[in-house]
């Protein structure tokens, strides 16, 4: 995320934190218009989508998370073979946070832009399940989820509920039949990318008439490839995020407003 403050959108976003918050209202009309003049909507998710339900962005240095440890230490897969015990203090409080939380009405938007066949399916890089909690089919998880762990050993798999129970007093994930390794189905630094998930995200944002970029900054791979791909295609690009992205002087609408309400209010308007 840029620093400086010679960006023009944080005159916009400075305006719009009015009470009325009516500097908005164009943009959110243009996103609706978008919406509605375009047939095959794909839309693209970031940590934007779910700090309104309470989860950080546990990849901006804002979050304060990097603060204390080294991602290096805890949050890679080299990590969780070296020091799985380390890696499991780290993880298991980020399971149980994410095992309280709800989807906002962001979530709850494409869930209606879907309902109305305006959303033909939602890449990710949320792990946090909150698309799916809210009722959106056809999610592509190009981050893997935090929804479900598998044994290392076995293949053996469980759901977020169940993995809670896979902690003996040592304070490892350990399981069942193989006494393996239990981790999070995350894709972790040092890990491969999905190779099924990221086929299907590229084969629908280069198929996509309007792809909606919600709550990204876009600049992480592999998302930030795809907003390139629709555009090649012939699609338009809409953006819905606070901050900065690359793609802002190409997107057909920018919105720089909060996404748990610039995202209903253009929905409520087709
Ligand atoms: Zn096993």
């Amino acid at each position: 995320m840029r620093a400086d403050s010679n960006d023009p959108a944080d005159d916009h976003r400075a305006a719009g934190t009015g009470e009325a918050g009516d500097e908005h209202e164009p943009d959110v009309t243009a996103l609706a218009s978008l919406l509605a003049s375009s047939e095959r909507v794909v839309a693209l998710t970031g940590a934007g989508v779910s700090v309104p339900s309470g989860i950080p962005d546990f990849r901006s240095p804002e979050s304060g998370l990097w603060n204390t440890v080294d991602p290096m230490d805890v949050a890679t897969i080299d990590a969780f073979h070296r020091n799985t015990k380390g890696f499991w203090d780290f993880y298991r409080p980020r399971l149980d946070m994410v095992r309280q939380k709800r989807p906002n009405p962001a979530h709850e938007a494409l869930v209606e832009l879907e309902r109305r066949g305006r959303c033909d399916a939602v890449i990710t890089q949320n792990i946090d399940g909150l698309h799916q909690a809210a009722g959106s089919t056809g999610v592509v998880e190009v981050h893997g989820s935090i929804g479900t762990s598998s044994c290392t050993g076995c293949g053996a798999t469980w759901t977020l509920d169940e993995t809670a129970s896979l902690f003996g007093e040592h304070g490892i994930a350990t399981c069942t039949s193989c006494s393996g390794k239990v981790k999070p189905d995350v894709v972790l630094f040092g890990e491969l990318l999905p190779a099924a998930a990221m086929e299907r995200a590229r084969d629908l944002a280069a198929r996509a008439d309007l792809l909606l970029c919600v709550g990204s900054s876009l600049e992480v791979y592999p998302v930030a490839e795809l907003p390139a791909l629709t555009r090649d295609s012939g699609g338009r690009i809409a953006v819905v995020t606070q901050g900065p992205t690359p793609y802002d002087e190409v997107a057909d609408v920018r919105v720089t407003g909060n996404v748990a309400t610039a995202l209903p209010a253009a929905v409520a308007e087709l």
